[in-house]
């Protein structure tokens, strides 16, 4: 209204013929900046919409915030894409009107091209105690990293990834700037109050260059806070996961899932292979059919310090039983349990490494007659002889009394002073037998799980299992009654039985 009415009188005053040659003035200054627009379409967003840095990261899609399906209204919320300019404000709009949000799952976030609001946004994220998490094959670097560390509590799943590189401005890089200079000032301050050590920021300026990008490694991850599980919740996390529906219960011929899981994570830790690949594929027939059918071991191996041809075999099986008459039985503790203790170990050796080379064997065909296992020993790829234990872990994390049964020990009495050793700084309720045939009370276990084969063999085996419960080979076999606690403490004292075995191998007494 202001603007019209000084106009006005303005074309009031003017002749006829003064307003045809500004119409024609106008004509031409608007076909001037038609060519201009049409040769230099840039020129449109040089100062108006903050898009134009956008146009440089091709087929980036700037960061946005949503629910899944069915989960408006629940507490966790999702983001994919790059920090942008608006982040800060769709941030505050997100997490203001939904205050029932307690956890962001970052599932695709490579950085951010506005530091400045990047930082802004994730002190908005820690103000409201929102707890970040990177799913299984997420991704998160660069400035998605530093968003990441706003959160209260934070995880990251075994297979996602986490990047970290230095940062440059105009010709000169992170690492120019002296220590106390002010350059580096704003994020040592956001670090200090996200409570991450300041050595993470000057681990990151040398870990990749700003044009490239460097993969934490699960050790970095711990050692600079980068979250705040412990390791013993990645080891119930990965039993949950093998134990979700999404695995189908992990039946030989239809357990996928559960082999590209391991394979990732035998192939983020670095294991060595024992052939081309970490997957083992073998042939058996199936005793129903009698037909020829596909198995699949997935094995990697540390490489010992001292003596790596020398060779301790862990192993358990990773399949179940599968769908049954339209029911998934998931097998949370047969064997998503020993499944996700041979990883957990997987990691732990390599990074504290053995004196004597450790193979992580994950057999598949357990549950259909021991098939994994035995392909293995008929196809070791590692001379039997040099295979000086077996260890085997078949049901671990089920236990209300806390019994825990080590067996084995009757055949290799040579064992049975190590393990009894570590036992003394267990809580556990550690037992021994099912070791012995000429037991009438406890029934024979030296023949019913992926330690015999080698048995057979004649190599030394130790099998950690439980007695069975009320949901062995049921659908009730579910995560959520296992008896986290007891499986931790199970993990703890074969992880020390390792230790003490590598450190001094027994000498066989027979
Ligand atoms: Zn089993």
């Amino acid at each position: 209204m202001v603007c019209g009415g000084f106009l006005f009188p303005i074309i009031n005053t003017m002749n006829i013929n003064t307003m045809k040659k500004t119409g024609i003035f106008l004509i031409i200054i608007i076909a001037i900046l038609g060519i201009i627009v049409f040769f230099f379409p840039e020129a449109l967003y040089s100062n108006a919409f903050g898009q134009k840095v956008l146009m440089k990261i091709e087929g980036e899609q700037v960061a946005e915030f949503y629910y899944k399906e069915n989960q408006i209204g629940k507490d966790t919320i999702y983001m994919k894409g790059i920090i942008y300019a608006n982040t800060l404000e769709d941030i505050k709009l997100v997490l203001k009107e939904n205050p029932e949000i307690t956890t962001m799952v970052m599932e695709y976030v490579p950085g951010s091209i506005d530091d400045e609001v990047n930082l802004l946004a994730s002190q908005e994220i820690r103000k409201y105690k929102i707890n970040t998490y990177i799913p299984e094959n997420g991704m998160v670097a660069s400035g998605g990293t530093d968003m990441f560390l706003a959160g209260k509590k934070r995880a990251v799943h075994p297979t996602a990834k986490l990047g970290v590189h230095s940062w440059s401005g105009g010709n000169q890089v992170a690492l120019d700037f002296p220590r106390d200079h002010e350059e580096h000032e704003k994020y040592l301050s956001y670090y200090t109050e996200m409570n991450i050590p300041l050595d993470f920021y000057w681990y990151t300026l040398e870990a990749a260059p700003a044009n490239d990008i460097h993969w934490m490694t699960t050790e970095e991850i711990e050692k600079y806070n980068v979250v705040t599980t412990n390791p013993y919740s990645q080891l119930l996390e990965i039993q949950k996961t093998l134990a979700s529906d999404a695995f189908k219960g992990r039946a030989t011929g239809n357990n996928k899932e559960a082999q590209n899981l391991i394979t990732n994570y035998f192939n983020r830790i670095g294991l060595y292979k024992l052939t081309d690949n970490y997957s083992i594929p073998f042939t058996f027939i199936d005793e129903d059919t009698k037909k020829e059918r596909e198995g699949i071991n997935i094995v990697g191996y540390v490489k010992g310090k001292i003596n790596p041809d020398k060779y301790i075999v862990i192993g358990a099986h990773y399949d179940h039983i599968g769908i049954i008459n339209d029911t998934i039985y998931n097998g949370a503790d047969d064997n998503a349990s020993g499944t996700s203790a041979l990883l957990f170990l997987a990691n732990y050796f390599s990074k504290n490494k053995p004196k004597h080379s450790i193979v992580f064997a994950a057999f598949d065909a357990e549950e259909l007659g021991l098939h994994g296992s035995k392909a293995f020993v008929d196809k070791p790829y590692i001379p039997l002889k040099d295979i000086k234990l077996n260890i085997n872990f078949d049901m671990i994390s089920r236990n209300p009394a806390n019994e825990i049964y080590v067996v084995g020990t009757y055949p290799f009495p040579q064992f049975k002073s190590t393990i009894a050793t570590v036992a003394k700084t267990s809580s556990l309720n550690v037992s021994y037998g099912h070791d012995n045939p000429n037991d009438k009370i406890k029934d024979y276990w030296m023949h019913s799980s992926d330690n015999a084969p080698f048995f057979e063999k004649g190599i030394p085996n130790i099998t950690f299992s439980e007695e069975d419960h009320p949901g062995y080979h049921k659908a009730t076999d579910d995560y959520d009654v296992t008896n986290h606690d007891f499986y931790i403490d199970v993990v703890k004292l074969i992880n020390a039985f390792i230790l003490s075995i590598d450190e001094e191998f027994p000498k066989s007494k027979s």
